[in-house]
Parts: structure tokens; C-alpha cells; sequence
């Protein structure tokens, strides 16, 4: 079973539709923090704990 993350249920204020795939959390925890990135956001130790608490099994 793959995991995705909502970019907009991180960073709601966003308004990104982007969803982050990967086979595992690392893979996807590695996606978000390139996608963070692409927001101008610095994927800090405290961005990826946050992430980490929406990941969802797909
Ligand atoms: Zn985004």
C-alpha cells in the first residue's frame, strides 16, 4: 500500500492541489520536502513532523 499527503492539508492557506505519492513515508516525507521547496518553504525538522501527521495509506 502506497502513502499521499495533500499539500493543501498542510499548508491550507496555499490553495495547492498538489498530492504527494510514494510507496512508504520516507519516499513521500522525501517528495514533500521537494514540493516545500517549490513554496519557497524550508522543509524544517517541524514542516516534516507536521507532514508527517497527515500522511495517509492509499
Ligand atoms: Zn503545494
Amino acid at each position: 500500500m502506497g502513502k499521499k499527503i495533500d499539500c493543501s492539508k498542510v499548508n491550507p492557506a496555499s490553495g495547492c492541489g498538489h498530492v504527494v505519492r510514494g510507496k512508504d513515508v520516507e519516499e513521500v516525507l522525501k517528495k514533500a520536502a521537494a514540493h516545500a521547496e517549490d513554496h519557497g518553504m524550508k522543509p524544517t525538522q517541524e514542516l516534516l513532523d507536521k507532514v508527517k501527521s497527515f500522511i495517509e495509506n492509499e
